[in-house]
């Protein structure tokens, strides 16, 4: 990422045939650069951009410089610093959509002397001139990644300081309780109060906390979670699909094994946008075409963060229902996490009841929860739609403002949390208080490399480096 100011250019908006593409310049020549490519209305001489008044729609002709040739008809957008995205001299040009227009005034602009924009940049410059925080930045990318309404809402929460604004004061604890260690340190004689330091260190770890409680639902809202439906064959799962989906999307035939491959379609259960799984039956077989297709049933059976176990409640229990959920919770003793995330679809509810779930309880939890469906009928399908996204709300603090954080952000305010708790417990034991100062120093580190107090160029290029050209 260079971090000489020179002039870039790129097409913001996304390749593909749409109505218009947009095409942003930024930098210290912005204004010179375009007036070289753009003219004024249909016949009128090149366009003077410090003179034209800021923030006003132009219409115009984009011509190549080399050739003298009319690219296309545009609408351009001049925005004089500091009062653009960049804060600096930004010329926004909206020209036709599709690939071509866009394309050919980006390489004339960049013939007139702008330089391709990395990925980022925009937003980068942004950060570096001081007109966004770090979490704000990192939220323009959750933003324009953003895959539900709830999760772009969030984003944009964060784009407006709100993320920023809970984690400070976590920040702000951890350096007092870490000028009070210090400053016993330094004045070992001095009598310092360690009740302040515990006050400072629980105050973070509240903080903290109740952020990453907020994550988990908030990754969850923005980019959901893989659900399998899992089950023998012919108890419905594809029929369950299709009424959760209300389409057509999998084959189902009376005929047993007939999804031999796992099917997958995004549908949103429950406020949740959830990609949904249906499995090959899991069955004792010998077809090895049946085999294979059971084979990525177990993977999706170990790999998915919900499992919706289809029974048909129409017949009586069998071997493969048991040994399935005999599978299922082995994943998740071997995992040894407290609740299962698990329901039970007793499927085929249209016709009288001849399952006997007694012996599903020998190996399953009774806290796991038992819907009775019609994938037929639709009766119950809300039903399960809920439990789905119940199972998946577990362990996610229904109270804590959701907050959407990066991988990155995750990582390091659950470092923090970890140092801090590490700190409490030492201090709670009477160690001496330089031992402590080590970890809460970089618990500190930890959550200022979120808020973007003690971050390095490293890490910031990693940062901008996941937008998208043009942002
Ligand atoms: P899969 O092998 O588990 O994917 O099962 P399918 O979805 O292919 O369904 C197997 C058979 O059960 C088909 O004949 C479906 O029409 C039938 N079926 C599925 N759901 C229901 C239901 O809720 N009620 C009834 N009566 N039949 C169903």
């Amino acid at each position: 990422m260079s971090v000489q100011f020179d002039t870039i250019v790129a097409t913001a908006t996304a390749a593909g045939p749409a109505a218009i593409a947009v095409v942003r310049v930024s930098g210290p020549e912005a204004a010179e650069i375009a007036g070289r490519v753009l003219f004024a209305g249909r016949t009128g001489p090149n366009m003077t951009f410090p003179v034209a008044e800021s923030h006003r729609l132009l219409y115009g002709r984009a011509v190549s410089p080399t050739t003298g040739d009319l690219i296309d008809e545009v609408m351009v957008a001049w925005m004089a610093a500091p009062r653009s995205f960049t804060t600096e001299d930004m010329v926004e040009i909206s020209c036709h959509g599709g690939d071509i227009a866009a394309a050919a005034i980006v390489r004339a602009l960049i013939a007139a002397g702008g330089r391709p924009a990395e990925p980022g940049e925009f937003t980068y410059r942004a950060f570096v001139h001081g007109r966004v925080g770090l979490t704000e930045a990192e939220a323009v990318l959750q933003v324009v990644s953003a895959h539900s309404a709830d999760g772009l809402q969030r984003a944009l929460a964060d784009l407006q300081g709100d993320l920023a604004q809970r984690i400070v004061p976590a920040r702000a604890a951890v350096i007092m309780a870490l000028a009070y260690l210090d400053a016993s340190a330094d004045f070992p004689d001095d009598e310092i109060p360690t009740a302040n330091i515990a006050a400072d260190l629980a105050l973070a770890a509240t903080q903290l906390e109740s952020v990453l409680a907020g994550a988990r639902t908030g990754r969850l809202l923005s980019e959901g979670a893989t659900v399998a439906l899992l089950g023998r064959p012919n108890v419905g799962k594809s029929s369950l699909l299709n009424a959760l989906l209300r389409s057509d999307r999998a084959i189902v035939t009376p005929i047993a094994g007939t999804t031999r491959d796992v099917v997958s379609e995004r549908a949103m259960l429950d406020g949740i946008p959830i990609l949904l799984l249906d499995t090959a039956g899991i069955a004792a077989s010998t077809d090895p075409i049946e085999l294979a297709g059971i084979e990525r049933s177990r993977s999706a059976l170990q790999h998915a963060v919900g499992l919706v176990l289809v029974i048909d409640g129409s017949e009586p229990l069998a071997q493969d229902d048991l040994s399935l959920a005999e599978e299922i919770s082995a994943r998740f003793d071997a995992g040894g996490l407290g609740e299962i995330p698990l329901v039970i679809a007793l499927n085929k509810a249209d016709r009288p009841l001849q399952a006997d779930l007694a012996e599903l309880w020998a190996m399953l939890p009774s806290t796991v929860g038992v819907v009775s469906v019609s994938a037929l009928t639709g009766a119950g399908l809300d039903q399960l739609a809920g439990a789905i996204g119940a199972v998946l709300r577990q362990g996610s603090d229904p109270v804590a403002r959701p907050a959407l954080l990066s991988e990155r952000q995750y990582g390091e305010l659950d470092r923090a949390l970890l140092l801090v708790r590490g700190a409490q417990e030492a201090l709670a034991a009477g160690f001496p208080t330089d031992l402590l100062a080590t970890d809460v120093r970089l618990a500190a580190r930890a959550i200022g490399r979120v808020t973007g107090e003690d971050i390095d160029d490293a890490v910031l290029s990693e940062i901008f480096s996941r937008f998208c050209i043009g942002k």
